[in-house]
């Protein structure tokens, strides 16, 4: 069976970065100060304000800050309930996102991988999105 497109290519690869081959990359930045960010971006450093930025592959795995359940949601597009989550990756950006997996086994400091679940874009096309799971379950 063929494999549908990524739903979001600029924010995330289906290949694993070099820390973490086995997880979908997500795609980040850097800036010349250092400090690492996602998505990437042109508008400047959040830190010290510098335009010097980078591309840089980060790793799809951290850990879960907080979590909550959604059980009504007024969007159209999505289904409730769902979970979302804020994320610290171990490249040091957080992000916040949505989680797959044993819903009753999080909590703060649990450690999150990235994964690929399948969905459907607007006109209904098979598509591969980013979600995050507990490592391992
Ligand atoms: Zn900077």
């Amino acid at each position: 069976m063929e494999t549908p497109p990524l739903l979001k290519p600029g924010l995330y690869r289906a290949e694993g970065s070099a820390a973490r081959p086995g997880q979908p990359a997500l795609l980040g930045g850097v800036c010349a100060c250092g400090h690492v960010f996602f998505p990437l971006q042109a508008y400047g450093c959040e830190r010290c304000g510098g335009v010097d930025l980078q591309p840089r592959v980060l790793s799809g795995a951290g850990r879960l800050l907080a979590s909550a359940r959604v059980h009504l949601h007024p969007g159209k597009g999505r289904e409730a309930p769902f979970t979302v989550g804020s994320i610290r990756l171990d490249d040091g950006p957080i992000v916040r996102t949505l989680i797959e997996g044993d819903l009753g086994a999080l909590h703060p400091g649990l450690a999150m991988v990235t994964t690929l679940v399948p969905v459907a874009d607007a006109e209904g096309a098979p598509r591969l999105d980013l979600r995050f799971a507990p490592e391992g379950v």
